[in-house]
């Protein structure tokens, strides 16, 4: 036996142990520790060597936009966790999510996906996509037949995050790939709210994977960036060429950083969700909350489907929740009282991170939807949305009893 400097072995490794082993070849320094490659270019020993490279007939580091051995770690450590074949790192969420569409769709195309998407995706799709011919239809996350109906002769590609933000809505990833392969189109995933380590959508039947990393991947509010997981025809050829051109790269510093925060990915999730369905079923029972959204709980519409697709024995239901207070559905002033009374959770947008994050949803992120669309999807003025920490959940639970003594 020897020390295993290649990472030839690692295709064995279970998800504990990529998250801390998984991408990093030692270089000739032997580092423990994964190095930062801050150099925008790589020096060739002549000039045949340059030739030889630029031709694709040697492969290795040319010039950091599209390959730096750092982000190539992080990438190869998520694409493992995923179980996909490539990963492209990016530069942010919002940049996997354009890069996977720009790359693969053209003027005419058309795409199908979930109503209930991270803002800025929604905006990307409402607003931009159109400019360049592209169009989409919206359907309910969890009704199949609403899929099969939106598809048109020019559909190629559908969307779906799930869980949903902020309902924790489930979609059945096995079927609508089932109805993506029908229409021969390309099923992407969203699974920043899952993680690889609750979900595989491509072992499900997806064949792509977008992450925002700037969340649970680094899970400590440091960074921005994100990533595009798939095989080697769609992600390893398409998309890449198509981002080592355009160059919405990924910065090693941020790729560092999110190798770092990987590394207890699997023991975090764990931690997420064992706070997250405490919190739930504490909430259920307290008189000045009406309901609680979370996969976790018995109540859920989709509890069973949730246990079929994440794998929730070792790893729960993930640390995102939302739940209505008591009161008018219609005013904003009671879910306020409770975010405002709160001493240590924190106001703020994002999520994922090892700090509880709270927000009104309907004066915040969903804030562009009309009233009537709030409506129809349960976005209420009542409805606060919680992204679990890792804070002592007596301490969690105190800080809302503030607001929720109030109401
Ligand atoms: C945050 C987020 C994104 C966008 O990621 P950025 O890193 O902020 O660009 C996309 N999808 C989901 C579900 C998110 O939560």
């Amino acid at each position: 036996m020897s020390q295993d400097a290649s990472n030839k072995n690692q295709q064995h490794y279970r998800a504990e142990t990529i998250s801390i082993r998984g991408g990093h070849t030692r270089t000739s320094e032997r580092e423990h520790s994964e190095p930062i490659f801050t150099t925008s270019s790589y020096v060739f020993e002549s000039a045949e060597m340059a030739a030889q490279m630029f031709a694709g007939e040697l492969s290795g580091s040319t010039y950091s936009r599209f390959t730096n051995p750092t982000v190539d770690i992080f990438e190869k450590r998520l694409a493992a966790l995923e179980g996909g074949e490539r990963c492209i790192a990016t530069s942010s969420g919002m940049a996997a999510i354009f890069t996977t569409i720009m790359a693969l769709l053209e003027t005419g195309d058309h795409i199908v996906s979930s109503r209930s998407l991270f803002g800025s995706t929604y905006s990307l799709f409402m607003n931009y996509l159109p400019k360049f011919g592209i169009k989409v239809t919206f359907v309910e996350l969890s009704d199949l037949n609403a899929w099969e109906a939106a598809v048109l002769p020019n559909t190629k590609l559908f969307f779906m995050e799930t869980p949903s933000n902020p309902l924790t809505e489930m979609g059945d990833i096995k079927k609508v790939a089932a109805i993506a392969k029908q229409s021969k189109s390309i099923f992407v995933v969203d699974n920043c709210f899952a993680t690889p380590i609750l979900q595989q959508p491509l072992k499900l039947g997806a064949d792509i994977v977008v992450h925002s990393a700037t969340k649970y991947i680094d899970g400590q509010g440091r960074a921005m960036g994100g990533a595009i997981i798939g095989d080697n025809k769609l992600v390893g050829e398409q998309i890449y060429f198509f981002g080592r051109t355009v160059g919405p790269t990924l910065s090693p510093f941020n790729a560092w950083i999110f190798l770092k925060g990987i590394e207890t990915l699997p023991l975090r999730m764990q931690a997420h969700s064992k706070n997250a369905l405490e919190l739930a079923l504490w909430l259920e029972a307290h008189p000045k909350v009406n309901k609680v959204f979370y996969p976790g709980l018995a109540s859920h519409p989709q509890h069973q489907l949730a246990q079929e697709q994440m794998n929730t024995i070792s790893a729960g239901f993930g640390g995102m929740l939302a739940f209505e207070v008591r009161g008018d559905v219609n005013d904003k002033a009671n879910a306020w009282q409770v975010i405002d009374q709160c001493q240590m959770i924190s106001i703020t947008g994002n999520l994922g991170d090892m700090k509880s994050t709270i927000t009104h949803p309907a004066s915040t992120t969903h804030m562009r939807l009309s009233e009537d669309e709030r409506r129809a999807t349960g976005i209420t003025q009542g409805l606060i949305r919680l992204s679990v920490g890792l804070e002592h959940i007596d301490d969690i639970k105190e800080d809302l009893m503030h607001g929720l003594l109030l109401i």
